[in-house]
């Protein structure tokens, strides 16, 4: 049976319809509708505008309806930068941090990402699916429908594997899109860590046995590097991107985080879909983001749980014409939140980006940087269904009420997956 449904009261309908990618003033464009409607046919979107116009069409007479009595509706969020899969929280990192110890002081004697990683090899695959469940019901309940979702806390070849098959069993287990990005690189693991020519070998395992088993498996659509100091050079990663291209996994990279490397201009040059953080870029990086199709993801989540004072330079970015993304970068170490509309807050008192960039470039431009804006991202007829409907009469407040979660419906492909109050 062929369902229809109709989604009415809209105080403030945000199409964000138009030209993708989004690019320097267009990225404040979000094409409002006032008291708007979306008529919905099959889990896809069949119109978009005005009630009155919407509400005549002869498919809207018998439609199931939904009046959203005034709240403003959006896209889903499209958060296009997650760790989904570990083990456990960071808490007792989180505490010496704020006794004063650096991110890479802790990583230096064990913790960091390798104590994720001897957690993650522990854990049984139910535990670690049973905690991915709730992060993802968490997701929902933020207003985000479709989530990027990394490996890299397996660090070896049986549980990199664990992990992406997760993703696979996860995407078929519940309502959320999941896209998989393999990132067995991630740090050097600890069994060839400070050993001659221990990088090298596990580079080697990367591009000789892990790359050729991912895309046998078909586990993941990107490939993905932390290019960093104490990661890995720009030397490996541009050839663990170069394998990854060859067996059809296209590159994403972590870039700029901690120290300026120049990942950003290898990103470019091996045509990256997303370049990520950030924050130590330089006026030739930007120029250089500017001038391509790679997406800048920022994560502002990330410096604000280690209390960075930089932030990636959001306004340099955007007024040089690039295509700027937001993502939680959901992990245990540096970013333990599931919220976008607390990376929104973040973006507007911080990256100094209005609250309509912000929205965009958490919508159209995250689902440009994962390939799929042509199904997501905007809300026009023939895109998926999948919305955010937050209990706020103006955009504004969404990020303006930091720390709140306003949101008060969330659905997916014209399913509700999330409704306030209820469990
Ligand atoms: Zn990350």
């Amino acid at each position: 049976m062929p369902s229809n449904l109709l989604i009415t009261g809209a105080s403030q309908l945000l199409t964000l319809r138009g030209r993708v990618p989004r690019r320097g003033k267009a990225l404040s464009d979000l094409r409002i509708v006032k008291n708007g409607a979306v008529l919905v046919h099959d889990g896809v979107i069949a119109a978009v505008g005005p009630r009155a116009e919407v509400e005549s069409l002869p498919e809207a007479l018998a439609a199931e309806r939904i009046d959203v009595d005034g709240r403003v509706v959006l896209p889903g969020f499209v958060d296009s930068h997650t760790h989904l899969i570990h083990a456990a929280s960071r808490a007792e990192e989180y505490e010496l941090k704020i006794a004063g110890a650096s991110y890479e002081e802790i990583a230096r004697k064990g913790g960091g990402i390798l104590n994720s990683v001897k957690k993650l090899r522990a854990a049984t695959a139910g535990a670690l699916k049973e905690r991915a469940h709730a992060a993802l019901r968490d997701f929902a309940a933020h207003g985000t429908t479709t989530l990027e979702a990394k490996s890299g806390y397996g660090l070896d070849v049986a549980s990199e594997l664990k992990i992406l098959r997760l993703h696979k069993e996860l995407s078929a287990e519940q309502p959320l899109e999941i896209v998989s990005t393999f990132l067995g690189a991630h740090v050097v693991p600890a069994e060839y860590r400070n050993k001659p020519g221990g990088a090298e070998r596990y580079v080697a395992v990367l591009t000789e046995t892990l790359i050729p088993e991912v895309a046998a498996e078909k586990l993941a659509e990107f490939c993905d590097v932390f290019c960093d100091r104490g990661a890995f050079s720009r030397k490996d990663s541009k050839r663990i991107l170069e394998e990854g291209k060859k067996s059809g996994m296209l590159p994403r990279i972590h870039a700029e985080q901690l120290t300026r490397t120049g990942a950003t201009q290898l990103a470019v040059q091996v045509g990256a879909a997303s370049c990520d953080h950030l924050e130590q870029v330089n006026k030739a990086d930007i120029q250089a983001l500017a001038k391509s199709k790679t997406a800048a993801t920022l994560l502002p989540g990330c410096d604000f749980h280690l209390g960075m004072k930089k932030y990636a330079p959001a306004r340099e970015l955007i007024e040089a014409g690039a295509i700027v993304a937001l993502a939680t970068d959901y992990n245990p170490g540096t970013s333990p939140t599931v919220s976008m509309p607390m990376i929104l807050s973040l973006a507007c008192s911080q990256l100094r980006m209005s609250p309509a960039e912000a929205i965009a470039a958490a919508t159209i431009n995250a689902a440009y940087s994962l390939l799929r804006d042509r199904k997501i991202g905007s809300l026009e007829a023939g895109k998926q269904a999948d919305l955010a409907i937050f209990d706020v009469d103006d955009y504004r407040e969404i990020p303006y009420y930091f720390g709140v979660n306003k949101c008060w419906m969330t659905l997916k492909k014209g399913r509700v997956v999330f409704q306030k109050g209820h469990t």
